[in-house]
């Protein structure tokens, strides 16, 4: 064993905002306890829950000899997992106040509420990263957004002095803990529920020419709102034939355990989807008797009706998409384009061009 190197043992599988591989020191390193085996890579502990506890070889009364967290306050002992320091802080946030102990890593600050109340308002980096992860998420950033220098001064001036750059594998971990917390929820929500679920469905591609299948629940909740959820999000990275889209369907559905609990299933005309209704109808799992199983996709139907209709004025449509994209396609015509708008008292506008699958984009475009 190399004394020089600060290492922890295999069990003590930290997620990666407790571990920073960078800047360890020996003393920083190792928490206090009896020794533990070495691992290839050196880590340090960052979050503040270490501040309460110590790392320490205890074998269970079970014969299990392994790593335990040990509270320096009281007689607890807990595991150290790859769940995170979670249940570690729940401990330190209610041991530490009881034996008069002042956590040093957080900021305390008055917080006003609208009733006019003032509590004490504590900033908990772990907490804050947790934050940055769900705004990440709901506004589609991209993953390094927390880790800039520049976002670093604004939170610092702005908000916090305390706040430090959010690496984008600690972003990583935490959306991907996000996702297990929000999937297990819905899927303790949908166990509970009574009632159906209706599914649409359909194969997007993004920007990067790669295929999702996405597939939404439809439901009433418990208190009879009707509530919609993306239950799978799936790459489709092979060919789009009904089988490959009934498996993908049923294995999202496998996940959440709502087999047998499908009242419908909403598809767009494609080929491929009709067929696969088959397959379902084969594998028993709608209710209703099937009668509502198979709903077509309105919006897809009224864009192929519109469609068909635009074809009529189709010599029209197409001279003015033609002038469009002439216009566009070099910058001195439309600098002469807006010259000759301003000319005539009109304001100069972009035009956009129309695209097959969403028929109001004509209607935009003109
Ligand atoms: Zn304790």
């Amino acid at each position: 064993m190399d004394d020089n190197q600060p290492y922890f043992p295999d069990g003590l599988n930290m997620l990666n905002d407790d571990l920073d591989l960078s800047q360890q020191t020996e003393t920083e390193a190792r928490p206090s306890g009896s020794a533990v085996t070495p691992t290839s890579r050196p880590k340090r502990f960052t979050s503040n829950v270490w501040q309460c506890f110590d790392i320490v070889q205890m074998t269970l009364p079970e014969c299990t000899t392994g790593p335990r967290a040990k509270c320096k306050f009281c007689p607890k002992d807990y595991t150290s997992s790859r769940q995170g320091t979670g249940h570690l802080r729940r401990h330190m946030e209610k041991c530490m106040p009881a034996h008069g102990q002042i956590d040093t890593t957080t900021q305390t600050q008055l917080q006003r509420h609208p009733n006019g109340s003032v509590t004490t308002w504590i900033y908990d980096p772990e907490r804050a990263k947790e934050a940055l992860a769900r705004y990440i998420a709901q506004t589609d950033q991209p993953i390094n957004f927390g880790d800039n220098v520049f976002f670093q001064e604004f939170v610092n001036d702005a908000f916090n002095p305390q706040h430090q750059i959010v690496s984008r594998t600690t972003t990583r971990n935490n959306l991907i803990r996000l996702f297990q917390t929000q999937r297990d929820e819905l899927m303790a929500e949908l166990q509970h529920l009574s009632v159906s679920i209706a599914l649409t469905s359909d194969i997007w591609n993004a920007c990067s020419k790669q295929d999702y299948l996405c597939v939404t629940g439809h439901y009433l909740d418990s208190d009879w709102r009707l509530t919609k959820k993306i239950l799978g999000f799936r790459p489709m990275d092979f060919a789009h034939t009904a089988e490959n889209i009934f498996n993908v369907i049923i294995e999202v559905l496998e996940t959440y355990g709502i087999t047998n609990r499908i009242l419908s299933i909403t598809l767009d005309n494609a080929y491929a989807n009709t067929s696969s209704i088959a397959l379902f109808t084969e594998r028993n799992i709608s209710q209703a008797g099937g009668y509502f199983f198979h709903q077509r996709y309105a919006c897809h139907i009224i864009n192929l009706i519109v469609q068909a209709g635009l074809k009529e004025v189709s010599a029209r449509i197409d001279r003015i998409r033609y002038a469009i994209s002439w216009i566009g396609s070099s910058n001195p015509r439309f600098r002469e384009f807006g010259r000759h708008c301003t000319l005539n008292n009109l304001r100069p506008r972009q035009f956009q061009t129309d695209m097959p699958v969403r028929w109001n984009s004509t209607y935009l475009m003109l």
